[in-house]
């Protein structure tokens, strides 16, 4: 008779029935679910042991081939349960041990769990345990089980083998992200260096030849840095480093924006550009604008390098919606060399490019497109080609993005409702564009291609209600077409199409002649909307505000309650010491800076925000500051009518260069910037051009920093501040005795001044009062160095009343200076 025991759950996860040395209940010979001995050879043969334990006795009754397989003899080992254990890993042992006591309590069908066993060699060999209990007491207790041990050793082996593998490729991934990173770092701050230096040296005098050898650096130089930035995106898509954003952005000014920041190129070598979007897109989505935008310059830049004469078009419309996402289509169409059919698949690999007789002649890393195919891989997309040589390219890709606004109609077509228009239009295909998007609103139109043409049609019909021409060809034969159009009765509404370089001296010749409505190429059906009804007299109709530059209400409230002025400034930088002293000062003030690495980061930023002044630095990597600044005026002026009415939507540029040649001020201005403040920025300069942006822009003069954070910036400049020259340039001794040349010198600039003025010679007098604007910015004399500008300002304009005020003004302010620096001088 057995000893009645309390009835328990499961065995205690301490562990099995100790051995001890209680005879078993029922002693048998065969265990039930024993099986018998040629079996047993054969599984133990095949690496498995099975074995029925007595948990009463503590005894492993039947089946001692797991000795074997640890490599024991079948006597070596006594058949106490506990002996095996002592063999197991115990941490393996303690998961058996609960894989055991869930089954026990019924929990499970069966136990299985690896553990690690010592074999007698002393090695650590991997065992599947696994069975089930095959007798129970009347009460439910378990009385034997049957335990089968399954050799998985190598499975474990392969298996670790692979997560070493596995940890070190992560490892050797990681390491290769960083050393990227740095490298990214390491490649391009001497890159940037090796531009900016030529740039600088190509703005010294060199005789020609010189100057071919520098351009050809800078050049190659910037060609080299493309390069690089593709090899360091591919890696980042590779190792699957490259994150992708989920944020708001209108894909309509996404297209427009990244096509016009490198239409120029295109534009440059003749060619029209054209972008159409269909209606039917939505107004905003979510997605990653960056990557989207990555992708379009790369076909665009592309299509622009492959064709030498014909358009480059590229078009958008939804292809599928479905709940809340929409399929978009982007189409870039080229009239360039075409691309062999075998050759097609190939250009989507890295670093294959159709042919290397091409490459030769137009460079180029054959990564463009590799990296594009990823991108739009990861947008839910695919990429596609439609060519043939000769015949041009059509680069397709669909992407998913979600949507945030459906599309909105577009208001304001019913005015072209029959109206007659004649649109004088060089390139077929932007004639075709523009004939399609007039008819869809109604209108009845004749398109020609030369200003002949136009003046047969004018002759022929004179009810024309709307002319839209290509400013080139309203400017063509000495205006003939302009002028014919204003000499005929009946309504002379005109609309001018510019290409953007040509636009500043085509706009001001054509205004010269009355015509007042000017859209940039390539234009929106919005914009010729908006064109139409400008030129046709309707003001009110237009929405003057640019959908990016609606005027933050909470920002206006603050100006309204706080009358320090805080300004919202874009700071484009990729200097990171000059990103946080630009930063420094201007928190100093209150401002809210804003800060993109480079051009094209500051293009997306005015996707996103709105800035009273953008500081752009002029020599950047991937869109230096020019670029971007053409970019920003191109899209400002899309609605030339802002310049019109008024600037109020316009960005006030200020150019940061360190480049601080005579005439810099002229290229940036130039180049559509407002201002320029030279590099290393100094507080007092930064300040100022900040107060002279919100002087035009209307604007309450900004709080200057708080007195003694800055002791050149407090609210009236003081006439010179000798401290901060010595801040400035670190050697008080260095001031004073420049200070002494400066004094030696006095009278002289003085006469040079007056001579060049009284000789009426822009060219001395600009010089010369840059000259002085230079010394006085050094000596931080703040009104000495304005006025000393807008004297150069005036010369340049050659506007000699101007200039003759000014110069009074500078004499009047230099009498203040003189004695300061003299009592520097002679403290000492
Ligand atoms: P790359 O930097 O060489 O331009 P891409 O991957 O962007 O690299 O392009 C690979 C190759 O595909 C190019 O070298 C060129 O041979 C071909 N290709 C790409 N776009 C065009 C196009 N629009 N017209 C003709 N050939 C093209």
């Amino acid at each position: 008779m057995r000893a009645k025991r309390p009835r328990r759950e499961g065995l205690p996860v301490t562990g099995l029935p100790p051995m001890d040395s209680r005879p078993a209940p029922e002693d048998r010979a065969t265990a039930p679910g024993r099986p018998g001995d040629d079996l047993q050879a054969a599984l133990r043969h095949g690496g498995v042991a099975v074995s029925t334990w007595n948990l009463a006795c503590g005894r492993i009754e039947a089946g001692q081939g797991w000795k074997t397989l640890l490599g024991y003899a079948e006597d070596a080992l006594d058949d106490r349960i506990i002996t095996w254990r002592a063999l197991a890993d115990t941490a393996d042992l303690a998961g058996l041990l609960e894989s055991i006591n869930a089954h026990a309590a019924g929990r499970a069908a069966s136990f299985r769990r690896d553990c690690r066993f010592r074999a007698r060699d002393g090695a650590w060999r991997w065992f599947r345990v696994s069975g089930e209990i095959a007798e129970r007491s009347p009460d439910g207790l378990p009385l034997r089980v049957t335990v089968v041990m399954a050799d998985v050793d190598d499975f474990h082996r392969t298996e670790d083998r692979a997560r070493i593998a596995r940890e070190a490729a992560d490892e050797a991934n990681r390491v290769r992200s960083g050393f990227l990173a740095n490298m990214s770092h390491e490649i391009r701050t001497p890159m940037n260096a090796i531009i900016g230096m030529s740039e600088l040296a190509l703005g010294t005098e060199l005789d020609a030849e010189q100057r071919h050898f520098l351009g050809i650096v800078k050049s190659s130089a910037e060609a080299l840095l493309v390069i690089i930035n593709d090899i360091l995106d591919f890696s980042k898509i590779e190792s699957g480093k490259l994150e992708f954003e989920r944020i708001d952005f209108s894909p309509r000014a996404l297209v427009f924006d990244t096509v016009r920041a490198i239409a120029l190129n295109a534009q440059e070598k003749g060619l029209e550009v054209l972008v159409s979007v269909a209606p039917e897109v939505p107004a905003r989505l979510l997605g990653d604008p960056t990557r989207l935008r990555q992708v379009i310059t790369n076909l665009v830049g592309n299509a622009i390098k492959f064709t030498e004469q014909g358009e480059v078009e590229i078009s958008l419309e939804p292809v599928a919606t479905m709940g809340g996402e929409v399929e978009l289509r982007c189409c870039v169409r080229d009239t360039g060399i075409g691309i062999p059919l075998d050759k097609q698949s190939v250009i989507f690999q890295a670093f294959s490019q159709a042919d290397l007789s091409i490459t030769r002649r137009f460079g180029g890393s054959g990564l463009g497109l590799a990296i594009c195919q990823r991108l739009v891989e990861k947008m839910e997309g695919r990429i596609w080609v439609e060519s043939a040589p000769g015949a041009g390219s059509r680069f397709w890709f669909d992407a998913r993005f979600g949507v945030q606004a459906p599309a909105q109609p577009l208001a304001g077509g019913g005015r072209l409702q029959g109206q007659r228009v004649l649109a004088a239009l060089a390139n077929p295909a932007l004639a075709a564009q523009i004939r399609g998007i007039l008819e869809s609103f109604g209108a009845q139109v004749v398109t020609v291609l030369d200003y002949f043409s136009a003046l047969d049609e004018l002759e022929a019909a004179r009810n024309f209600d709307l002319l839209v021409a290509d400013a080139g060809l309203l400017l063509d034969g000495d205006a003939a077409l302009t002028h014919a159009w204003r000499s005929r009765p009946g309504p002379g509404a005109l609309v001018a199409l510019h290409i953007f370089p040509e636009h500043r001296a085509a706009a001001t010749a054509l205004r010269g002649l009355g015509v007042e409505c000017h859209l940039v190429k390539p234009v929106s059906a919005e914009e010729l909307l908006d064109g139409v009804a400008l030129a046709q007299g309707d003001h009110a109709s237009v929405d003057f505000v640019l959908e990016d530059f609606t005027v933050d209400q909470a920002l206006a409230d603050a100006r309204g309650a706080d009358p320090a002025t805080v300004l919202d400034i874009l700071l484009v930088e990729d200097n990171p010491i000059n990103q946080e002293l630009a930063v420094r000062l201007l928190q100093q003030a209150g401002h809210r800076v804003s800060i993109a690495n480079h051009g094209a980061e500051a293009l997306e930023c005015f996707d996103r925000g709105r800035f009273d002044v953008v500081l752009m630095d002029v020599e950047m990597p991937v869109m230096g500051g020019f670029q971007a600044t053409e970019a920003i005026r191109a899209r400002e002026l899309r609605r030339t009518w802002v310049a019109a009415v008024g600037q109020t939507g316009a960005a006030y540029i200020i150019a940061l260069t360190a480049s601080a040649m005579a005439g810099d001020r002229q290229r940036c201005l130039d180049a559509g910037m407002n201002d320029y403040v030279s590099k290393p920025i100094r507080s007092a300069e930064l300040h100022a051009a900040l107060a002279r942006a919100c002087a035009e822009k209307g604007l309450p003069t900004p709080r200057q920093p708080a007195p003694g954070a800055l002791a050149s910036a407090s609210a009236a400049p003081p006439v010179v501040d000798i401290a901060a020259a010595d801040e400035d340039l670190g050697d008080h001794a260095l001031v004073l005795d420049l200070a002494a040349r400066m004094l030696a010198e006095w009278e002289g600039w003085i006469t040079t001044l007056e001579s060049a003025l009284v000789a009426r010679d822009t060219e001395a007098l600009g010089r010369g009062a840059h000259t002085v604007k230079g010394l006085f910015a050094m000596f931080h004399a703040e009104s000495a160095r304005k006025l000393a500008l807008d004297l150069s300002g005036a010369a340049k304009a050659a506007d000699w009343a101007l200039a003759e005020v000014h110069l009074g003004n500078l004499k009047e302010e230099m009498n203040r200076v003189k004695p300061l620096l003299v009592r520097a001088v002679k403290v000492v």
